[in-house]
């Protein structure tokens, strides 16, 4: 069921992609696994999964114990600052850096490891008070701070737009990421490379893909309702 729905999604990335003339291997999938059981996680695995998405630290703790290195584990949820030790020591890519203190925390235990992190700036594109991320007018001067530590390596931009009807609605705000993304990328800000835009779910990837999306996260059409 798992693999089915692995090779079912492929296939709309690689449509979407060709729909706007994108490469296909330029978009990334997440498998978004918070609250999957690790049989489905391995399912996943079987079929050619490789990059993981989880949201709550104790559950990606046990993920990555259980099943190892070889994978790649980006942590998509909210991260406090004092659990940025435990985070900089699991995860292989951090989405939803979004304030100073907590990218602080992060540097220091990551140089303490000697371990350099790929992250993005998770931006709050509706203004949305009960979502994480930085507002896009604050985006530029967050991704110049981040400058200041040489073990994140900052790639991109990570958006969760409002909870809408139909996908279509979203566009503009995916738009809106590439826009800003763009923008960023200009000023030098992302390093080497293309910018990283991690945008789109299971009801909305294909749009955030036509958009520009490098990184979508799926996580119900992949492994189905989470428990
Ligand atoms: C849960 C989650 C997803 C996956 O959502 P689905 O609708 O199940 O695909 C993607 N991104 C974030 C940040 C999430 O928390």
């Amino acid at each position: 069921m798992i693999a089915e729905n692995i090779e079912a999604i492929r296939a709309r990335i690689k449509a979407a992609a060709e729909r706007v003339g994108r490469d296909p291997h330029s978009v990334r999938l997440v498998a978004v696994s918070k609250h999957q059981s690790l049989e489905a996680i391995r399912e996943a695995m079987a079929a050619g999964q490789t990059v993981f998405g989880e949201n709550y630290l104790q559950e990606a703790e046990d993920k990555v114990a259980a099943l190892g290195q070889g994978l790649a584990w980006h942590c998509i949820g909210h991260l406090q600052s004092n659990k940025a030790r435990l985070a900089a020591e699991i995860f292989t890519c951090i989405e939803t850096i979004d304030r100073l203190k907590l990218a602080k925390a992060l540097e220091g235990r990551l140089s303490e490891l000697g371990k350099t992190m790929p992250v993005l700036v998770q931006v709050n594109v509706g203004g949305e008070a009960q979502k994480a991320g930085v507002a896009p007018q604050e985006a530029g001067r967050l991704c110049r701070e981040l400058q200041q530590f040489p073990h994140l390596a900052l790639q991109g931009l990570m958006t969760m737009p409002p909870l809408v009807e139909n996908p279509e609605e979203s566009r503009s705000s995916f738009r809106q990421l590439r826009l800003l993304g763009e923008e960023l990328a200009v000023q030098g800000l992302f390093g080497p490379g293309s910018v990283e835009l991690s945008m789109g779910m299971s009801a909305d990837f294909e749009v955030a893909i036509e958009e520009g999306a490098t990184l979508v996260r799926v996580g119900t059409a992949l492994f189905g309702e989470r428990d």
